[in-house]
C-alpha cells in the first residue's frame, strides 16, 4: 500500500460535505509515476544482480499510425529509465497475421522476454482479438487476455490493465476510500471502461457503466461520488453535471490544434465542484505507462519463481 503525506483515509460522508472547497485537490500521476519509477529502478539492480538479467518487454508496433509510434517510443524510453530491457519489433503495415503469430510464438518461448505489447489498434486486416489471445497470459503485460481480464472479474487479479491499475493507484495514493461510494464510468471498452469497472467493484464500489447508447448520462454523472471519464470525446462532461466534493478522473487525451493536451472533462469547471480531480496532461497518462513497467516487473517476478516484492513508491 502506497502511503504518503496526503494519505488520510476520506470516508463517502467526508466527500459530500467538501461543499465549501473552491478548488479540487489534484490526483497527480506525474509525481506518483516519479516516485513509484525511482523505487523500481532500484529493484530492477537488485533483481539483476539476483538473477543476471534485467526484466524485458517486447513491444510489437505494426504500421505507422504516428499516435501509435509517439505511444511506442514512450514506452521505450520509460523502461530504459528504469533498467527494463526493450525489444522493438516495428512491422509495415501489410505485415500478415500469420506473421505476427509467429512472432508472438517465438517471444512467448523467448526467456529474456518477460512481457509483450501489441500497440493497439492494428491494421484493419488484422484481429486484434486473435492476436491478444496468442500471447501467453503470464506475459500479457496490457492486461487484455481473456485470462487476465477473467481473473480480475472473479477477484484474484494477475496482470491487470494498465490504465484501470493506474487510476485505482492514484486513488489509493490519495487515501480514497471507495466502498460503497457511487462510481459512474463514461466508456465501456475492453481497454478502458470494463475493465475499470471490475476495479472498482473490487475496491466496493457501487459501479454504472455509461456507453454511446446511454440515455441521460448528465443525470448518472449529477448523482456520483467518483466519475471515470473514458469515452474519448473531447469535454464530454460539463463541470456544472459534478457532484459537489466528487472524484473526478478524466482518461481522454485530446491534441487541440495549438498542440495543448486536454480530456473528457471541461477541467476548469469541474474543478470548482469535485474533490480530487486528475489534470490532463499529468494524470492518468504517465500512470498508464508506469503500471505497464510494474506489470513486467511483477511478470519478471513470476518467471524467476518470486512472489513481487512490496508496492512502488
Ligand atoms: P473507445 O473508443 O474504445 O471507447 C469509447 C467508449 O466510450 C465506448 O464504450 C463508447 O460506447 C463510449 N462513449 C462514446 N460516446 C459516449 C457518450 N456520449 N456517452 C457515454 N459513453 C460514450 O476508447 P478507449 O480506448 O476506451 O479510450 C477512451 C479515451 O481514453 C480516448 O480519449 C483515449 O485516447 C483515452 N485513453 C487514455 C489513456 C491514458 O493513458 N490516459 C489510455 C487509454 C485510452
Amino acid at each position: 500500500m502506497i502511503r504518503t503525506a496526503f494519505t488520510q483515509p476520506i470516508n463517502p460522508v467526508t466527500i459530500r460535505t467538501l461543499m465549501s472547497s473552491e478548488t479540487a485537490k489534484i490526483l497527480d500521476g506525474k509525481a506518483l509515476s516519479d516516485r513509484m519509477r525511482q523505487y523500481m529502478q532500484k529493484e530492477i539492480e537488485a533483481m539483476h544482480s539476483r538473477h543476471g538479467r534485467a526484466p524485458g518487454l517486447a513491444v510489437i508496433l505494426v504500421g505507422d499510425d504516428p499516435a501509435s509510434r509517439v505511444y511506442v517510443k514512450n514506452k521505450k524510453l520509460a523502461c530504459e529509465k528504469v533498467g527494463i530491457i526493450s525489444f522493438s519489433h516495428e512491422l509495415p503495415a501489410d505485415t500478415t497475421q500469420q506473421h505476427i503469430l509467429g512472432l508472438i510464438g517465438e517471444l512467448n518461448r523467448d526467456p529474456r522476454v518477460d512481457g509483450i505489447l501489441v500497440q493497439l489498434p492494428v491494421p484493419d486486416h488484422i484481429d486484434s482479438e486473435t492476436i491478444i489471445i496468442a500471447i501467453d497470459p503470464g506475459k500479457d503485460v496490457d492486461g487484455f487476455h481473456p485470462y487476465n481480464i477473467g481473473s480480475l472479474t472473479v477477484r484474484i487479479p494477475a496482470l491487470r490493465p494498465c490504465t484501470p491499475f493506474g487510476c485505482m493507484k492514484l486513488l489509493e495514493e490519495a487515501g480514497i476510500d471507495l466502498h460503497g461510494q457511487e462510481a459512474v464510468i463514461v466508456g465501456a471498452s475492453n481497454m478502458v471502461g470494463r475493465p475499470m469497472a471490475l476495479e472498482l467493484l473490487l475496491a466496493g464500489a457501487t459501479v454504472t457503466v455509461t456507453h454511446r447508447f446511454t440515455r441521460d448520462l448528465k443525470s448518472h454523472i449529477e448523482r456520483a461520488d467518483i466519475v471515470v471519464a473514458a469515452a474519448g470525446k473531447q469535454g464530454l462532461i460539463q463541470g456544472e453535471w459534478i457532484r459537489k466534493g466528487a472524484i473526478v478522473i478524466d482518461v481522454g487525451i485530446h491534441r487541440l490544434e495549438n498542440g495543448k493536451l486536454t480530456g473528457d472533462v471541461d477541467f476548469r469547471a469541474a474543478s470548482k465542484r469535485a474533490s480530487w480531480i486528475t489534470p490532463v496532461p499529468g494524470g492518468v497518462g504517465p500512470m498508464t505507462i508506469t503500471m505497464l513497467l510494474h506489470n513486467t516487473i511483477a511478470a519478471f517476478h513470476s518467471h524467476v519463481g518470486e512472489q513481487t516484492v512490496g508496492d512502488e513508491g
